[in-house]
């Protein structure tokens, strides 16, 4: 009997709202959702426990309606104050967690910039320009768009050689007044004005800047020429219309076949690893004689033998041969004081081999998701 007095009377229907709400209240509210919550639970038109009460007044006798209303209005005054300082308070939580969420938080590990990278094919042109730079060389470079002068007729390719066939080669369309033009030039003229009337194309091989800089510098040189060229194959996993080669040329007085394959072998061990050996096979190019396929150990086995090989300890790496006389001729040196060798081949097919790529593919379609795994990394360092 006393507990119910002091707890201010279960018959009292607004002494018992008064005090669920303190006891509301003092259990906290911690979101805008438990302050709607709270809010509806005693305010709301429908089933707010303070309309409640007015609407109970009814029941009461009409005697004490005067007294409960006022009472019920005082109480209600009371919640709907409290209400109003707990929405404030609701709202400045938000707005300070919202300031937190929007300042700079200074101790987090800034976020690093896309940087550009090498690609692989430069990363690997740029090693075998060290080598060779390293050994005395100079680096020259030529024209893409070049002329069948440059392309095949000074480098001793016959008029029918079959990579002169436009199934192979890429030649240009000239204007019909500029190929009149050439065509008309002296029909009678030595190789130095025969050069500029020669059709246009895109060059098959790097070899034209050997005629280039043998005509533009004389003997004795010592160069390689990197670069660009174009041939009329469909793209697969070995081959595309469009790579990059690198060849070496050497003219001076007293080059034989020997300094040819000790350069070869210098070269290919300085790349591919100490020991790495060179052997010869030979072949026909018509701007050597003689000429060699030029086969190295294979980098998989170390000349064990391999699937990658065949079993034969060797792989195909390059061609190369003695420069011949006719190209020298054409050149504007004279064969009889000089002679020279050439070797080259093809960047891509390095890079595949040192970098383990199967597909010649992912050099030429630029994705950057597998570019980026060799961002400025050269070959042999950690990953
Ligand atoms: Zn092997």
């Amino acid at each position: 009997m006393d507990d119910e007095r002091r707890s201010g009377a279960p018959d009292d229907p607004i002494a018992s709202v008064l005090e669920t709400f303190r006891e509301a209240v003092e259990a906290g509210v911690s979101s805008r959702g438990e302050f709607e919550r709270l809010k509806g639970r005693f305010l709301g038109r429908e089933k707010g426990l303070v309309p409640a009460l007015f609407s109970g007044v009814k029941d009461i006798p009409p005697a004490e309606r005067g007294g409960f209303g006022a009472r019920a209005n005082a109480v209600k005054r009371e919640i709907v104050e409290a209400i109003g300082r707990l929405s404030d308070d609701v709202a400045r939580r938000e707005a300070m967690s919202r300031e937190r969420a929007a300042a700079v938080d200074v101790t987090l590990p800034g976020r690093r910039p896309r940087t550009g990278a090498l690609h692989p094919l430069t990363i690997v042109r740029r090693r075998v320009e060290e080598i060779f730079l390293r050994m005395g060389y100079s680096i020259a470079d030529g024209p893409e768009i070049e002329n069948d002068f440059h392309n095949f007729e000074a480098l001793n390719f016959p008029p029918e050689h079959p990579a002169r066939d436009t199934q192979d080669t890429f030649f240009l369309q000239m204007p019909p007044e500029a190929e009149a033009g050439r065509r008309e030039a002296n029909p009678e003229s030595d190789l130095e004005d025969r050069a500029p009337r020669s059709p246009l194309l895109l060059r098959t091989h790097t070899s034209p800047v050997q005629i280039r800089e043998m005509r533009q510098r004389g003997a004795p040189l010592r160069m390689i020429m990197p670069g660009r060229v174009y041939r009329k194959d469909e793209v697969d996993a070995t081959h595309s219309p469009v790579f990059h080669q690198v060849e070496a040329l050497v003219v001076d007085k007293g080059i034989s076949l020997a300094d040819l394959k000790g350069t070869v072998e210098t070269f290919l061990s300085e790349l591919f690893g100490a020991g790495t050996k060179a052997r010869f096979i030979p072949t026909f190019f018509p701007f050597v004689e003689p000429g060699a396929d030029v086969h190295m150990t294979c980098i998989f086995c170390r000349g064990a033998g391999c699937r990658k090989c065949k079993g034969s300890g060797w792989i195909e790496i390059m061609g190369a041969g003695c420069v011949h006389p006719n190209v020298l001729v054409r050149a504007g040196i004279d064969p009889e004081t000089y002679t020279g060798f050439a070797f080259g081949g093809g960047i891509d097919r390095i890079a595949l081999l040192l970098y383990g790529f199967p597909d010649l593919r992912l050099l030429f379609e630029g994705d950057e998701r597998f570019l980026g795994q060799y961002a400025g990394r050269l070959l042999g360092d950690p990953a």
